[in-house]
């Protein structure tokens, strides 16, 4: 198992935010969060990053305890979160931004980073075409494809993707989501959290339904998808 998380509360101060949720991703999977606004999808995702504490329950990464793990050692292990509302380095160039995503990498000097500099230009063309372009100038969907970029050159096992496709026309959210799939072929394994629930279930493996802090149900992306409950409240009811 790539990650457990098992019996996790988190709270902001009084407000409990995440009451006793346990779910597992196997290498390879694609899983996603599916839930209505303040779930508690964006807390999971933050939480397994390190960015929020944990008041009960424990996380193991391969096997590891990384409860109490801080957050900028987690990308060493192999997590690397690409956040909600982008969070790129606005002065920054496309370039110098892809290349703040390898900083915790031991082998960050090496040629491999060029590589995988390489491997994202052929995820996101656009991003090529916008090397040297400051960051804070670009698009929305722009600035999204690298805060998924600068994600990705941290080389994780586990990607952690937060809303990628908030704020995209249409024919840009089915590129991510098509990109989603081909890092995931190209074996990253993908936490996926997603207004988007008839996308992200299609391409997800597998699915956890939060509702106010809790999770309901899970199941196959396919089977979720079908479900009639799910489809009324999360499908728009078709
Ligand atoms: P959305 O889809 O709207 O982004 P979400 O499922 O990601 O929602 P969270 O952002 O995880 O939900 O929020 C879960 C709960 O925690 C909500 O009730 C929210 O109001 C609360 N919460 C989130 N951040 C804070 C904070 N910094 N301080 C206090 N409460 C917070």
């Amino acid at each position: 198992m790539l990650l457990e998380v098992d019996d996790l509360c988190v709270n902001y101060g009084r407000i409990e935010a995440i009451r006793n949720i346990s779910f597992t991703i196997d290498e390879g999977e694609i899983v996603t969060l599916i839930g209505a606004n303040g779930a508690g999808k964006t807390t999971t995702m933050k939480t397994v990053s390190g960015l929020r504490p944990v008041r009960q329950g424990t996380i193991k990464f391969q096997g590891q305890d990384i409860t109490a793990m801080p957050p900028h050692e987690r990308p060493v292990l192999g997590i690397a979160q690409s956040p909600e509302g982008r969070g790129c380095f606005i002065g920054m160039t496309v370039q110098e931004n892809l290349d703040m995503g390898a900083y915790a990498r031991p082998d960050r000097k090496s040629p491999k980073i060029g590589q995988d500099r390489d491997r994202v230009f052929g995820l996101f063309p656009r991003l090529a075409e916008r090397r040297t372009q400051v960051a804070g100038t670009m698009s929305g969907g722009e600035q999204q494809m690298l805060a998924m970029g600068r994600a990705l050159m941290a080389n994780p096992k586990l990607l952690l993707l937060d809303e990628p496709s908030m704020g995209l026309a249409p024919k840009l959210i089915q590129q991510i989501f098509d990109i989603i799939t081909e890092i995931n072929n190209q074996g990253t394994t993908v936490l996926l959290v997603e207004q988007n629930a008839a996308q992200a279930l299609k391409r997800a493996d597998r699915a956890y339904i939060l509702e106010t802090g809790e999770i309901v149900r899970e199941g196959s992306g396919k089977e979720l998808a079908n479900d009639p409950a799910v489809k009324a409240a999360y499908l728009g009811g078709d």
